[in-house]
């Protein structure tokens, strides 16, 4: 007998992951949906931040499902288990890190691009555009060359480990993607301040160009990158036959919001012939902002860029970008001659691929919230939002140097307030303790989420305003909640400090 194209009598009922009844889910969707409208209405009513108690996280570690719970059991656990016990970054209170605090729309376009399920790793389709357009706004954003490339990332970590391969690439003396690092002549060196993220050093590491090679350069006392300590280490550098071969520059410091001197880093890496990277995290955005643009002058002039949009944007996690003054160079770094991928026609066209230009093939449409964002509000009332910050930090600043009881430890140079508190006749061996746990008191209050650093090695109580929510009247409520926690938390300090019980 002949087998025909058709014969079916193999294939068991083919039943998809679709729901059987399309109209059950959709009630299900409505009344999911106003849940989360509500959980985004009243961010401002809830407490900052709690502990996950231990019964929810017992729930959460529940044990593999074989058999199916539905969709409505899977709603119910988010609603019970996860919604109540969140980090509280959405909250006008949290003051933590670096966090966005995301946006209802934002919520919408991840909705979205949830249902378009697109994979930006290329091909031709119309959400690889949407990206282009999201890279073509932020070459305008920072003023630079049609010839730029762009890719969005998870995040500046990632972002910054890109760069410094393009950078790697461009600058070694060998086919560093053909022979491997251990085929260098000499080690490749970079340069950033001592007050970088430690994802750069982090990328160092992953290239495999060692976290020894990194230079973390000395800051004065705005803590920026030290130059004449820059330029002496480049030339001893290259006197022991070392390769130089890029700066990192910060725009806006995770410690203290510090932003490196860009020009003279810029004419530093022409003279130098050094590639010029610069972390813009959350910082690069105050371009958006008229008053805080200024001290960003020099960023446009940067081989590469990496900052984030899910931070001072308020894009829902992640989302962050990465911009390459010279396309070439970037896709140098990540081009690919795999046969199952060649670009070609009708559904294959769409070249260049972002799969080119960085380590991932497959990639989420995370365009889709960053331009929806940008259309939604508008640069310009964005760029507010940001300025708005700047000016609630150098409040927040005024009213910490009119307390007798709390010090500035950092200049506020644009969105971080650093402080500790220190009443009148604390002993200062113990000043470090006391901060530590005063923000663990405040976040344990559920008032504010404020976050510790060091600054110039003394313990610091971290304030970083990235948030969209926060009012005057949030950081009068901090203060005030840190005042009046302040003498207990010492009081227990000092009795712990005497060998007394707490
Ligand atoms: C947050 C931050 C990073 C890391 O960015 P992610 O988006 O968290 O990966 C790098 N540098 C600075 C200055 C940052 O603030």
């Amino acid at each position: 007998m002949e087998s025909t194209i058709g014969d079916s009598a193999i294939l068991a009922p083919e039943t998809s992951l679709d729901p059987t009844d399309w109209q059950d889910f959709q009630s299900l969707c409505e009344s999911e949906l106003s849940a989360l409208i509500s959980h985004l209405s009243g961010a401002t009513d809830r407490v900052a931040w709690r502990a996950v108690p231990e019964d929810v996280k017992r729930s959460l570690a529940e044990p593999l499902p074989m058999e199916p719970q539905g969709p409505r059991q899977a709603c119910e656990s988010i609603r019970k288990n996860i919604l109540p016990w969140t980090l509280g970054n959405t909250h006008p209170r949290f003051f933590g890190w670096v966090h966005g605090s995301g946006t209802p729309g934002g919520m919408l376009a991840e909705m979205y691009a949830a249902a378009i399920n697109a994979n930006l790793g290329g091909r031709e389709h119309a959400p690889v555009y949407v990206e282009r357009t999201v890279i073509d706004w932020c070459r305008q954003i920072f003023s630079f060359p049609d010839s730029a490339s762009g890719l969005l990332l998870s995040g500046t970590s990632m972002a910054n480990l890109v760069a410094l391969a393009v950078a790697r690439q461009h600058h070694a003396p060998i086919d560093i993607r053909e022979e491997g690092v251990a085929a260098l002549p000499q080690p490749m060196i970079a340069y950033t301040s001592a007050e970088a993220h430690c994802s750069v050093a982090k990328a160092m590491e992953t290239l495999g160009l060692g976290r020894r090679n990194l230079r973390r350069i000395a800051t004065n006392q705005n803590l920026q990158i030290d130059l004449d300590s820059l330029r002496q280490t480049i030339k001893t550098d290259r006197a022991r036959g070392l390769l130089p071969f890029c700066v990192i520059g910060s725009a806006g410091t995770v410690n203290s919001a510090a932003i490196d001197d860009l020009a003279a880093l810029a004419n530093l890496c022409e003279q130098e012939q050094l590639w010029f990277h610069v972390d813009g995290a959350f910082g690069a955005l105050a371009m958006l902002s008229e008053i805080e643009q200024p001290k960003l002058r020099g960023i446009e002039r940067a081989d590469s860029l990496a900052f984030d949009f899910h931070k001072w944007m308020h894009v829902p996690y992640d989302a962050g970008c990465l911009l390459v003054r010279d396309g070439e160079k970037h896709r140098q770094a990540f081009n690919t001659q795999a046969n199952y991928l060649a670009e070609g026609l009708a559904a294959s066209a769409g070249a260049p691929w972002y799969c080119e230009f960085g380590p991932e093939l497959s990639r989420g449409f995370r365009a889709l919230k960053v331009w929806f964002t940008i259309k939604e509000h508008g640069l310009r009332r964005l760029g507010r939002k940001i300025g708005d910050n700047c000016r609630q930090a150098r409040y927040l600043a005024q009213q910490i140097e009119s307390s007798p009881s709390l010090e500035l430890l950092a200049p506020v140079q644009l969105n971080i307030v650093c402080f500790r508190y220190k009443p009148p006749g604390f002993p200062t061996s113990q000043l470090d303790r006391l901060n530590i746990e005063l923000v663990a008191a405040i976040q344990s209050s559920g008032v504010a989420v404020p976050s510790s650093t060091r600054i110039n090695e003394r313990v610091a109580v971290r304030v970083n305003l990235t948030n969209h929510r926060t009012r005057k009247e949030d950081l009068l409520e901090f203060l005030n909640a840190a005042l009046r926690l302040g003498p207990s938390v010492a009081e227990r300090v000092l009795a712990s400090d005497s060998g007394a019980p707490m």
